[in-house]
């Protein structure tokens, strides 16, 4: 019904309805935490943590978990995953028994972050979490360990490490969770996630999540998972979150930084993620808005721990308004606050695109995603949107003057006039079934192979494709 998400719902529909829609895709409620079956201490953490109801995969992930089963478990952004996962593993841990859960996540910040939360929904029960990540002190996550850490949260390579010199084992793990088994699981990841499983040789259960799963990624999840592994999967319609208001603005590469900057000053975004492609691009861009009076900050994966503590926690405590990221904040990282996200770069994996938006418009809150696109960026958006099964918006944003074209592009231009037509550069969105709004006349076959994620959106709005990548420059 949203599949067109943002302000044209709202006007359509009334903004109590949509809303109330929206919530009733995140939440069940006619459910309670309690008729899951987990046990008072528990109960007693999520009540503190202001929980009313479960998430609709928490509603469905939780009691599968109890039952014994492996489970693959696909939700959007900000549903609930880590609470789905944690919960029944604090629920069925014993405490007589050191380091019987290992949850892996791809990056130091998340597992800080999911130790953190299972810390605290599990403040009542005897279970408790150690934080197993490079950059910090190994001494101190080896005492943790072995002063009681039940469950072990970490990433791959630190967790292998301590493995590696006997400071951890495996023989008690009785569950094993990949957080973001997508991401796990690809070519960076793949190798060591091997080595750590096939290390855990003990009857355990295995729970692998995230917000998107291909078929690909499936096979490969399951040939670590026992044959009757269920998958549960509550994404329906995008696999967007309807509250995250998708908004594209087209734009030449070198009006990027001034378009930032004219954005921050004229919209007064609350909090704002802006994601480059490069670690340079992050550094520049952060450099640029410091010199023009925006107090930026940046994060990416060439800055000492310390720094990168340092700024996530600035973030938490709402000190900072504008973070410059590489796609190492992408995946998983849950800031209350941030209202904004903006693709500086569209990704080249639609699936870092749905990631990266999820940063905003987490349980149940609104937010905004802006997408710069450039000329040459027409197929990459319609990639995006074909995953998704959302189109975006055109964000007609006032009084920004471009800059002149530089010099070198211009000679170049006029040399063998390289400049690509923005005609050209839509052709691949205006032949692309999901532009011209044409679902209904494909057949079961072409759906498949265009959504493969199996989120096959029911219908696409018509467009107009006009002038929508005209920069201003052109009116
Ligand atoms: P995901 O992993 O699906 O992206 P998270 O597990 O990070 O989402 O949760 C997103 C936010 O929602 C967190 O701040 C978390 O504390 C909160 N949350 C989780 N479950 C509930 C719930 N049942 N009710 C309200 N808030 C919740
Ligand atoms: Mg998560």
């Amino acid at each position: 019904m949203f599949a067109c998400c943002g302000q044209a719902a709202y006007r359509r529909w009334g903004f109590e309805a949509v809303i109330e829609q929206i919530m009733s895709e995140i939440f069940d409620t006619s459910v309670t935490f309690d008729q899951l079956g987990l046990r008072s201490s528990v109960l007693k953490g999520v009540e503190e943590a202001g929980f009313k109801h479960p998430t609709t995969i928490q509603a469905q992930l939780i009691p599968a978990v109890l039952s014994g089963k492996d489970i693959i478990g696909q939700a959007k952004t900000g549903t609930g995953k880590t609470a789905a996962f944690g919960l029944p593993i604090l629920h069925m841990a014993d405490k007589d028994l050191p380091m019987q859960a290992l949850i892996l996540v791809p990056t130091r910040e998340l597992a800080v972050q999911v130790a953190g939360e299972l810390e605290e929904l599990g403040k009542h029960t005897p279970i408790r979490t150690t934080c197993i990540i490079g950059g910090e002190s190994m001494n101190d996550q080896i005492k943790s360990v072995r002063q009681g850490g039940h469950v072990m949260v970490g990433t791959p390579g630190r967790v292998m490490d301590l493995q590696g010199r006997r400071q951890i084992s495996f023989d008690h793990v009785k569950f094993v969770v990949l957080d973001e088994v997508d991401r796990m699981l690809d070519i960076g990841f793949r190798d060591d996630i091997r080595k750590i499983l096939k290390l855990v040789h003990g009857e355990h259960q295995t729970v692998f999540v995230s917000a998107t799963i291909s078929g690909e990624i499936e096979r490969l999840a399951r040939s670590f998972m026992k044959p009757d592994a269920q998958k549960i999967v509550t994404v329906s319609g995008s696999l967007t979150v309807s509250l995250v208001d998708q908004q594209v603005l087209s734009v030449e590469p070198w009006d990027k930084k001034a378009l930032l900057l004219h954005l921050l000053k004229k919209e007064q975004p609350d909090t704002v993620l802006v994601f480059c492609r490069t670690k340079a691009t992050v550094s520049g861009v952060t450099r640029y808005l410091k010199a023009h009076g925006v107090e930026a900050r940046e994060i990416h994966g060439d800055l000492a721990q310390s720094k990168r503590n340092k700024v996530m926690s600035s973030m938490r405590k709402g000190h900072v308004d504008v973070l410059i990221a590489s796609d190492l904040a992408a995946r998983g990282l849950d800031v209350e606050h941030i209202s904004h996200v903006v693709n500086y770069d569209l990704p080249e994996d639609p699936e870092i695109y749905v990631h990266r938006i999820g940063r905003t418009a987490r349980a149940g809150r609104r937010g905004v995603a802006w997408a710069f696109a450039t000329p040459e960026d027409g197929h990459l958006l319609t990639e995006i949107e074909k995953l998704t099964g959302v189109l975006m918006e055109k964000f007609d944003y006032e009084g920004f003057t471009p800059g002149p074209v530089p010099e070198d592009i211009r000679a170049r231009r006029t040399k063998d006039a390289i400049r690509p037509d923005p005609q050209k550069a839509m052709t691949a969105r205006v032949t692309a079934p999901a532009a011209t709004g044409g679902l209904g006349d494909l057949s079961e076959e072409e759906r498949k192979r265009m959504f493969p994620n199996g989120v096959i959106p029911t219908s696409a709005p018509q467009r107009t494709l006009g002038s929508r990548f005209r920069t201003r420059r052109g009116k």
